[in-house]
């Protein structure tokens, strides 16, 4: 079933009648050359590219609850390429061409909108690393224009400019950047894998990963037994307790991120903006509303859910930066697990033992990267050697210390990053 506008117009004069589901609901077969574990914006799009760009289809996608239910249908959405250091810059640069040219690989809307991302500086200091951070990006081939304060008000004359403690003094925009509707992003790929014959199986939980002399051959699941000869984890919050099963002790903390949206509200906020010092961002949807959000939780947890003292500190930045958000009503609050990594930069690689793939470590920026990240650890697995856009992502730089990518500068504690 392929979506046009011709398709839209037919249905829409004949009644609504010849949509089809989006995927099939198949039952897990015994055996796949490839089982991706975890239905998520990564690994829906490890299987769409494995399929797509490698003719492998024989393939399962196992998720323990249904598409869209973990962070990918969780994220406020922001998509860019304004990274600094070597190895997140090209990585995330590959990812947002493949962002550019996705709703048209993938047959879908999924409301990409390069509406700009606009960070805030509140000092010299700020503006001189923002000016390096420009410098690298386009170096990169991306876009980075300097703003001072006047070119900031021109934007967005509704934020504070003269806060005593954090006045604005001018920003980063990074033009390419903006947002995407998350759960499209997800349904997307998840039909373009489907279509292809990859098998996307929810209501599956992996139990137990079976390993024999050193090879992996398959994994044990809620609804049975499955053999394959390569195994993925792609699991997000849950990367260090599904590793574990397969006796693998990951260098990731799992912390809860939160998000809200306001009740909808006439066209006001154009750009996504943010505010590094009080720690919140903020976009509007096409619906309406705005969406933001904060800091982590500060606390290790699998709870799925947020805190109120974040909540608070949320809002409380929220009204710094724009008080005109105090006139409006708070609709709905929700939280994702976060897999936090010592660096703040991400891991696709191998692990120690054969046929076993890792792709974790996202922490709170991982939805930008779902088709760089898809695309990077489909190569690898189909070709056993590392695509040169995510070649730095090694697991063992965390032993080592060689490799490390520290972007925020903030050491290796895993909640600051
Ligand atoms: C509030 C919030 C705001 C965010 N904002 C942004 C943003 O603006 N921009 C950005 O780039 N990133 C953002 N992120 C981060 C981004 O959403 C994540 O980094 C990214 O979605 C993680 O990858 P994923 O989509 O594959 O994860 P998920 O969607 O969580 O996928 C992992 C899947 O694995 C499944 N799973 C777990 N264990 C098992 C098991 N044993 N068996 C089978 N399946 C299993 C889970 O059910 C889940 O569906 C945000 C996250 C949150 C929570």
């Amino acid at each position: 079933m392929r979506f046009s506008g011709l398709r839209v117009l037919t249905e829409g004069l004949t009644g609504n009648k010849g949509w089809r589901p989006h995927w099939r609901d198949p039952a897990p077969k015994s055996d796949y050359d490839i089982i991706i574990i975890g239905g998520g914006g990564h690994g829906l799009s490890t299987a769409f590219y494995l399929a797509k760009e490698h003719g492998l289809t024989n393939i399962a996608v196992l998720e323990k609850g249904y598409i869209g239910g973990g962070n990918v249908g969780r994220n406020t959405t922001i998509v860019r390429a304004n990274y600094n250091l070597p190895g997140n810059s090209e990585f995330y640069s590959h990812s947002l061409k493949l962002w550019e040219g996705l709703e048209q690989e993938v047959n879908y809307n999924a409301m990409m909108s390069q509406r700009g991302v606009l960070n805030l500086c509140h000092s010299d200091g700020q503006r001189d690393a923002f000016a390096r951070r420009a410098n690298s990006m386009i170096n990169q081939g991306d876009d980075a224009v300097l703003l001072d304060r006047e070119g900031v008000r021109k934007l967005v004359p509704y934020l504070d400019f003269d806060n005593i403690r954090f006045p604005i003094y001018g920003g980063l925009l990074h033009p390419r950047g903006g947002t995407a509707r998350h759960d499209a992003v997800a349904w997307g790929y998840a039909r373009g894998a489907d279509s292809r014959g990859v098998d996307i199986i929810q209501n599956c939980e992996v139990t137990g990963i079976d390993v024999e002399n050193g090879r992996v051959t398959g994994v044990q699941t809620s609804r049975g037994a499955i053999r394959a000869r390569k195994v993925g984890i792609v699991v997000a919050g849950r990367s260090s307790q599904v590793a574990a099963m397969a006796g693998m002790r990951l260098p990731i903390e799992s912390h809860i991120l939160q998000a809200f949206v306001t009740e909808g509200l006439k066209p006001v906020i154009d750009h996504v903006v943010t505010f590094g010092m009080g720690h919140f961002y903020i976009s509007q949807s096409d619906k309406g509303g705005l969406v933001f959000g904060g800091d982590l939780d500060f606390y290790a947890s699998y709870a799925q859910r947020g805190n109120l003292p974040m909540a608070e500190h949320v809002m409380e930045a929220a009204m710094t930066l724009m008080p005109m958000i105090g006139k409006a009503r708070v609709l709905r609050s929700w939280g994702g697990i976060m897999d936090m990594s010592p660096d703040g930069s991400p891991v696709i690689d191998r692990t120690h033992i054969d046929g076993l793939y890792l792709n974790c470590g996202w922490c709170y920026g991982g939805f930008k990267a779902v088709p760089g990240s898809g695309n990077c650890f489909a190569h690898l697995i189909a070709q056993d050697r590392p695509h040169p856009a995510a070649a730095r992502y090694r697991l063992d730089r965390f032993r080592t210390g060689i490799g490390l990518m520290d972007e925020e500068g903030t050491g290796a504690q895993h909640n600051l990053h």
